[in-house]
């Protein structure tokens, strides 16, 4: 599947000479991987690479655990620690694969052909660049931070998403509270240098808030006791509240946690432009613009699309669209034999009233225009596993049989209370589709698609179609691959203070030390190597009686 892009003659013919390698992967079709995340990580995991030649490209040839990406920032966790290289997970899953250790920098969907860059600093002149070409591509590159085009961010603040930004914050925290112990600084440019700003109230930047309050507070304070007056934590929150897609248990506790501890909270602040040392936001509360200083920025206000991905969506046609929009099999929507997971993509849940006419026709057997209860209860219980609103639906109003969804419409048509017309029919469905959401942008959806969409290869005896099934409701009404089914498992944030916040299914909150620690068990058992979960763990524990690394 690869070629050399050199127009060299030699090169190129020498290639095709029939090899060992070449002949013995013909039968088998391309598969190439885009990306070495959650997403990509899981598919990888499972697929069966007997059954393809499967070929993998990413820029990173490891996989990194980002929920303790922030506990990189304060010295808890080492980088090593939380980063499992793919190719030794691949040899020990006994996986037969290829790994490109690249970017892909554009994606031919027509030609099925991938151009593709080293953007390391090992390259071989003239050769860093290089086509893939494929027969099935999943794309799981993941997304980059939204700037929202808001000037100086770019240039000023540091992102916290990869690996090397939180060893980079951590750097330069040393750094701030070592130029601040200079002899020649006046208090008011120490109080500037040792201004921390995050902006972006969400999981992600308010954990590492409560990380950096603790790391400044407790061992920072000890090292440098001179300076710990001067010192403050901000964060910028555009909105009212802070963890705003959260419980609003969660938001207050957090909020009056924080308050409590002097870290400062300015929510409804909206930031308007970065200048060198300085943030300019505008008070929402006040209408007027505040100007603060700051030693360090971290920008955590969420996701925006890589260009590869946005060039794809432009070629077919999404390009109206901020992530790529696929259907609930994940294969990308105006694509062929193309898939997407994880950040970069979005799953377009079917609404069933797509369907309605075509599923009243085939639900009344008899053709009398109406249906009895029976029947609709038929109908829906196969509908169940088509359309998981139903069950969103279902479990939001604690209805145990599906006969109760007529229920509503019922009250509407009081004509006969045990045949469903329609308009009935119409009207229950309206209400269900209503229960639709999008996934959010986590590792859970991604770990989970991944998995999902290995599984979908794997059960191919490869028919023409592809992996995935039918797609629209067919005559017989059945299909032979369910769609993307997401389980929500809850959610962790860490507050500092060894405290915690979860967010459970079935309404279920959770605060305090004790949800600290069942935080350190959740993510000890989910690391994906017993190698990190050993150096996460001896992390931990070395924090526990050293406390946390200040060196650079
Ligand atoms: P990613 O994991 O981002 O992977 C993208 C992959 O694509 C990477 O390997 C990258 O190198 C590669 N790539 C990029 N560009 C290209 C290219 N052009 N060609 C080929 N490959 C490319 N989620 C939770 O559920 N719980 C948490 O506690 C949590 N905490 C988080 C903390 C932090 C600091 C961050 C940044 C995220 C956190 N998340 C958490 C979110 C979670 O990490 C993401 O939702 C998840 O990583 C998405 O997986 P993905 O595979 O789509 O993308
Ligand atoms: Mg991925
Ligand atoms: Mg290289
Ligand atoms: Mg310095
Ligand atoms: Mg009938």
């Amino acid at each position: 599947g690869v070629e050399s892009t050199s127009k060299d003659p030699e090169v190129a013919s020498s290639r095709l000479v029939p090899g060992q390698e070449q002949s013995s992967s013909s039968k088998r079709k391309k598969l190439v991987l885009l990306g070495t995340g959650w997403g990509g990580m899981s598919f990888l995991k499972d697929i069966n690479t007997s059954l393809y030649d499967v070929q993998v490209i990413s820029p990173r040839n490891y996989f990194v655990f980002t929920p303790l990406i922030p506990n990189v920032t304060n010295g808890t966790v080492e980088a090593r620690s939380i980063a499992e290289p793919i190719r030794r997970m691949c040899r020990n899953r006994k996986k037969d694969v290829k790994l490109y250790e690249a970017e892909c920098l554009d994606i031919d969907h027509n030609n099925k052909r991938l151009l593709c860059r080293d953007v390391s600093e090992v390259t071989v002149k003239g050769k860093e660049e290089f086509i893939v070409d494929y027969d099935y591509l999943v794309v799981a590159v993941g997304a980059l931070s939204n700037t929202f085009g808001i000037p100086g961010v770019e240039k000023y603040c540091h992102f916290l998403k990869e690996l090397e930004d939180a060893s980079r914050i951590r750097d330069t925290i040393v750094d701030c509270f070592e130029t601040a112990s200079l002899p020649n600084l006046t208090d008011d440019e120490r109080k500037k240098v040792l201004s921390f700003i995050i902006v972006g109230g969400g999981p992600t930047g308010i954990e590492f808030a409560g990380e950096l309050h603790d790391l400044v507070h407790q061992d920072m304070a000890k090292l440098y006791p001179f300076l710990k007056d001067l010192v403050s934590v901000t964060v910028i929150e555009a909105v009212d509240h802070i963890l705003n897609t959260f419980d609003a248990r969660i938001q207050n506790y957090a909020e009056r946690k924080f308050r409590q501890e002097g870290l400062n909270l300015k929510t409804n602040c909206q930031v308007k432009k970065v200048n060198e040392g300085e943030i300019v936001y505008l008070d929402h509360k006040s209408n007027r613009e505040e100007i603060m200083p700051f030693g360090l920025v971290v920008w955590s206000t969420g996701l925006g699309t890589r260009p590869v991905v946005r060039d794809l969506m432009e070629q077919i046609g999404q390009g109206d669209r901020k992530v790529l929009a696929t259907d609930e099999w994940l294969r990308v929507k105006g694509c062929n034999s193309m898939y997407a997971l994880g950040d970069c993509a979005t799953v377009e849940q079917r609404k069933i009233m797509e369907d309605i006419n075509k599923l009243f026709e085939l639900a009344d057997k008899d053709k009398s225009g109406t249906l009895t209860v029976e029947e609709f209860k038929e109908m829906m219980e196969w509908a169940r596993k088509r359309y998981p609103q139903i069950e969103t639906f279902m479990k939001k109003k604690q209805l145990k049989d599906v006969r109760l969804l007529i229920k509503s419409a019922e009250a509407s048509h009081t004509t006969d209370k045990t045949e469903v017309d329609l308009e009935a029919f119409k009207e229950a469905v309206a209400e269900i589709d209503s229960q639709m959401t999008r996934f959010p942008a986590t590792a859970q959806v991604a770990t989970q698609q991944g998995a999902y969409l290995a599984r979908c290869f794997n059960r191919l005896p490869l028919e023409s179609e592809g992996p995935e099934g039918p797609l629209r409701v067919t005559d017989e009404g059945y299909h032979r691959f369910q769609p993307f089914r997401y389980k929500h498992l809850g959610m962790f944030v860490p507050l500092g203070g060894e405290e915690a916040a979860a967010e459970l299914p079935g309404d279920w909150i959770s605060i305090g030390r004790s949800t600290q620690w069942m935080w350190y068990s959740v993510y000890a058992s989910k690391q994906v190597s017993w190698r990190t979960r050993a150096l996460v763990l001896y992390d931990w524990i070395k924090r526990l009686f050293f406390g946390r690394d200040s060196s650079r």
